[in-house]
């Protein structure tokens, strides 16, 4: 169902694949709680059993539309499931509270391999090492003013059909796809910078047409992930680790940003997952 109503009382940051799933089993926990006692109490006061049943029930519908819509019945309730759910019950649920990159598809993608073909890298014995080449820093850079409209950079760089579109939320940008979600970028600077690359390696990389869509956010975001230089103003990125409280857990993540202009270009998380930070 969709209507410009309900798209307004929607919070697309905590419904559809943003959806917290503990959260929303929580509420409807509430919700049945709620509507329960709502019964007990009105039968005490002599309503008639089908009325407060009618009215218990009633209360369960708002209810049940307002998870739906908003994600949540109660505000504030990430805060309290993460502060009662234990980390493997989150997990159990998959449960990844922070937003990262556009293409995380599951391949066993040699991404430096492809890097160092499209000659975007220079050649390095370690993942650490690696370092934009001068060449492709310019054609990269002069690539995403060239940028005239996301719409069409993104159905042309990934190799898709429909219609786009682009929401910034606090934390992310993300791309729909006929209104179905494409993909999630840390800020808009770094979709900026993958859609520059993309047609960079169209340019200038001869494997780029066979690689899948997955494939291209791969390595698109195995590019940015190394970048020295801030493709937005070209002053030098720095590499800073920080917690970040997301919908149901603090998270350890690195963060690539611009030293200058300060863009979030690259967020991945450190190892071991989610701290225990909040849960006590
Ligand atoms: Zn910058």
């Amino acid at each position: 169902m969709n209507s410009i109503f309900l798209d307004r009382y929607r919070r697309s940051e905590y419904t559809g694949s943003n959806r917290c799933l503990p959260c929303t089993l929580v509420n409807t926990i509430i919700a049945v709680v709620i509507a329960n006692t709502a019964f007990i109490c009105l039968l005490r006061l002599n309503y008639r059993p089908a009325h407060a049943a009618i009215a218990a029930v009633a209360m369960l519908g708002i209810a049940a539309i307002q998870i739906w819509l908003r994600g949540y019945l109660i505000p504030g309730t990430p805060r309290l499931t993460r502060r009662y759910f234990p980390p493997w019950v989150l997990r159990a649920f998959g449960k990844e509270p922070f937003v990262i990159d556009g293409g995380r598809a599951e391949s066993d993608l040699d991404v430096e391999h492809h890097l160092e073909a499209a000659n975007a890298v220079t050649s390095a014995d370690t993942a650490a090492n690696i370092e934009l080449t001068d060449s492709f820093a310019e054609a990269w850079r002069s690539a995403i003013e060239d940028i005239a409209s996301v719409d069409s950079a993104v159905r042309d760089v990934f190799d898709v059909d429909g219609v786009v579109q682009v929401d910034d939320t606090d934390r992310s940008v993300r791309v729909s796809l006929d209104s179905r979600p494409f993909g999630r970028w840390v800020s808009r600077a770094a979709l900026l910078a993958d859609l520059g690359a993309g047609r960079v390696f169209a340019d200038q990389y001869d494997a780029w047409p066979e690689a899948s869509t997955a494939e291209r956010g791969q390595l698109l975001g195995g590019l940015r992930r190394h970048i020295a230089i801030c493709p937005m103003c070209a002053a030098e990125t720095t590499f800073d680790a920080a917690t970040v409280t997301g919908c149901c857990g603090d998270v350890r993540v690195g963060i690539v940003s611009c030293g200058d202009c300060g863009v979030r270009l690259y967020e991945v998380p450190l190892e071991g997952g989610p701290t225990t930070e909040g849960w006590s």
